[in-house]
């Protein structure tokens, strides 16, 4: 069994702080030394929706473990899933919930898509 790996972070309020580091974690290569101990986040790669070079949507793995307080939707010490441009941070079932919206939001694009070519073809509006 492999040692769990850590990583040492200079905070301005508890100096470096060792933590363990999650495998799904990008990393801390923007970290601000500046930053206070309850600041620090984890964060996985993004993934992103990008169209016409637009980014759309993003979302990604969090965890903030010396968060204070656990809002929901806001992120804590409990991984979860930050979402822009909701600005909140989601559980298992409110992100399957979000893709289901987003499955539904594709259809309606598509309906569209339908009535502007019956349109451009001349054809009757609704
Ligand atoms: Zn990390």
């Amino acid at each position: 069994m492999t040692e769990p790996s850590t990583i040492t972070l200079a905070t301005s309020d508890h100096g470096n702080v060792v933590l363990p580091e999650p495998s799904w974690c990008a990393g801390h290569a923007l970290h601000d030394p500046e930053s206070l101990r309850v600041d620090l986040v984890h964060a996985g790669p993004s993934v992103e929706c990008t169209y016409l070079g637009a980014n759309l949507f993003s979302a990604e793995l969090v965890q903030s473990p010396f968060a204070e307080s656990s809002t929901p939707l806001l992120g804590g010490r409990t991984p979860g899933v930050s979402v822009w441009p909701l600005s909140r941070t989601l559980d298992p079932v409110q992100l399957y919930s979000l893709a289901a919206d987003l499955d539904r939001y594709a259809d309606h694009l598509r309906g569209l898509a339908d009535e502007l070519a019956m349109v451009l073809d001349g054809g009757e509006e609704r």
